[in-house]
C-alpha cells in the first residue's frame, strides 16, 4: 500500500456551517455520572426506576410472537409514521385543546428530530430564530447548524418594539424565520408561561406575521397547580382551525416513557407535515416501526397512569429539592419554583460565576450542575445554573443541596 506524507487535515475540509457545532458542556458533564461519589443535578434524563420494564419486555413479546405483526413491526415502515400511533396522539393532542387529524402528525426520533428538521425548514444562513434567553440548549445546537443569528423574545417587562426586530434581522442580512419557546416547565428554567404571556406571545408572533414552535416534552409532568392552555390551542381557538393557525408543537414520549425508543412527534398545519415528511424521508426514511408500534401499545394501556406515577415520584424530589434550598442557600441567592418538569434554575447575586465554581462543586463538594451561560444564545447568565431533581434520591438531593449551599456561602 502506498503511503502518503501528511494525514487529510479534517479541519479544512468541513463545511463553513460546522464551525458553529461545538461539543455541549452537557454532554460532557454527563460523564460525571459514572463518578459513584458524585452527587450530579446535571443530567437532565427522566429517572430509568420509572422506566415501565416489565411492560415493555411484554409488548416486545406480543410483537415477535405473532408473525404478521412482527413482519409489519421489522420492515421499512411509511415516514409519516404508525397510524395507530398519530391515531393515539390526535385523540392525546384533542385533550389539550387542538383539533386535528392524522396528517396533521408526524412522528419524529424524538422531539430533538423535529428541532433540527424545523431549523432546516425555516432557517438559511444570516436569517434570525428568536429564543427566550436562557433557552434550551438542545435547540440551539439544532439550530446553529443552520447559520443563524439569535434575538431575544420579549418578556413581559420588555419595551422593544416589532420594528426593532425586523431591523435586527434585517442588519444581520435576513429575517426573522420563527418564535421557538419551552411553554411549560421550561428547559433549562422550570417556569410555565401564563395563559396572558401565552397570548402576548402570539400577539407578537401575528404582528411580526411568523410562525411559533412550541416544544413542550415536560408538559404531562405537572406537580401542583392546573394545566395552563397549549400556545397552539390558543391559537386554534382564534383563527378556527390548526390549518389557519401559526404554531407548530413539538411532543415527546421521553419524559412520560423512555427516551430509549426515541419517538416524539410534530402537531401542524398539513402543509407544513408535507413537507416536512419529505425531510423525514431523506433524513432516515422513518422512525423505527417496532418501536412506535411499543408505544402506541405502551400510550393506549398506560398512559395516564405512567404519567401519575412519574408525577408521585418527581414531586416528592422536587420538593426535596425546593426544601434543601431554603434550609442550604445563603441569602442573595433565587431560584425558580418549578411547578413541574425536572429543573430548578438558580441565580447567584451577580459577581459570582457558575462556571468557575462547577470546579469547586465537583473537586471539593463532589456536586454537579450545569452553569447556566451554556443556555444563553449569546453567552451571558455566567452567575446562573441549572439544577435537575429527577435522578438523585431525596437523601441525595439533601446532602448535595447541603454542600452546594456551603460552597456558595464561601464563594460570596
Ligand atoms: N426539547 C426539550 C425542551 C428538551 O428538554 C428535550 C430533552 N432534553 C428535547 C426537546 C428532546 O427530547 P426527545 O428528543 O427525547 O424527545
Amino acid at each position: 500500500m502506498p503511503k502518503t506524507d501528511s494525514p487529510l487535515d479534517w479541519g479544512t475540509r468541513y463545511a463553513g456551517r460546522m464551525a458553529g457545532m461545538k461539543a455541549s458542556e452537557i454532554r460532557e458533564l454527563l460523564k460525571l455520572l459514572d463518578q459513584p461519589d458524585i452527587i450530579s443535578f446535571a443530567g437532565g434524563i427522566p429517572d430509568p426506576a420509572l422506566f415501565p420494564q416489565e411492560e415493555i419486555a411484554n409488548v416486545y413479546a406480543q410483537i415477535c410472537g405473532d408473525r404478521k405483526v412482527f413482519d409489519a413491526a421489522f420492515q421499512y415502515s411509511v415516514s409519516e409514521g404508525d397510524a395507530g400511533l398519530r391515531r393515539w396522539i390526535v385523540g392525546y393532542m384533542a385533550k389539550r385543546g387542538v383539533t386535528c387529524d392524522m396528517d396533521n402528525i408526524l412522528i419524529t426520533c424524538g422531539s430533538q428530530q423535529g428541532l433540527e428538521f424545523l431549523g432546516r425548514m425555516f432557517l438559511s444562513a444570516g436569517d434570525t430564530a428568536l429564543v427566550e434567553a436562557p433557552t434550551y440548549l438542545g435547540a440551539l445546537q439544532a439550530f446553529s447548524a443552520m447559520e443563524p443569528v439569535y434575538d431575544t423574545l420579549p418578556t413581559g417587562q420588555s419595551n422593544r418594539t416589532v420594528a426593532s426586530y425586523r431591523d435586527n434581522a434585517a442588519a444581520a442580512g435576513g429575517t426573522a424565520k420563527f418564535a421557538y419557546l419551552v411553554p411549560d416547565f421550561a428547559n433549562p428554567t422550570g417556569r410555565t408561561l401564563s395563559v396572558a404571556e401565552r397570548e402576548e406571545l402570539l400577539s407578537f408572533a401575528r404582528d411580526l406575521d411568523i410562525p411559533v414552535i412550541e416544544d413542550s416534552p415536560y408538559v404531562a409532568l405537572r406537580y401542583d397547580g392546573v394545566d395552563v392552555a397549549m400556545i397552539q390551542a390558543l391559537d386554534c381557538a382564534a383563527t378556527g382551525s390548526i390549518e389557519a393557525s401559526r404554531v407548530i408543537s413539538l411532543g415527546s414520549f421521553s419524559k412520560v416513557f423512555t427516551p430509549g425508543l426515541r419517538v416524539g412527534w410534530i402537531c401542524a398545519p398539513k402543509a407544513v407535515i408535507a413537507k416536512l415528511t419529505l425531510m423525514k424521508q431523506a433524513s432516515d426514511l422513518s422512525s423505527s416501526a417496532i418501536n412506535q408500534r411499543v408505544i402506541a401499545t405502551l400510550a393506549e394501556a398506560r398512559f395516564d397512569r405512567q404519567v401519575a406515577q412519574g408525577v408521585e415520584h418527581y414531586r416528592v424530589k422536587r420538593d426535596a429539592m425546593l426544601a434543601a434550598l431554603d434550609t442550604h442557600m445563603p441569602k442573595g441567592v433565587q431560584w425558580t419554583k418549578a411547578e413541574g418538569g425536572l429543573f430548578v434554575w438558580v441565580t447567584l447575586p451577580d459577581h459570582l460565576d457558575a462556571t468557575a465554581l462547577l470546579q469547586d462543586a465537583i473537586e471539593q463538594a463532589r456536586v454537579a450542575y450545569v452553569p447556566g451561560h451554556a443556555f444563553f444564545a449569546d453567552g451571558s447568565g455566567r452567575n446562573t445554573l441549572r439544577l435537575s431533581f429527577s435522578l438523585p434520591s431525596v437523601q441525595m438531593i439533601e446532602q448535595g443541596i447541603a454542600k452546594l449551599g456551603a460552597l456558595v456561602a464561601q464563594a460570596l
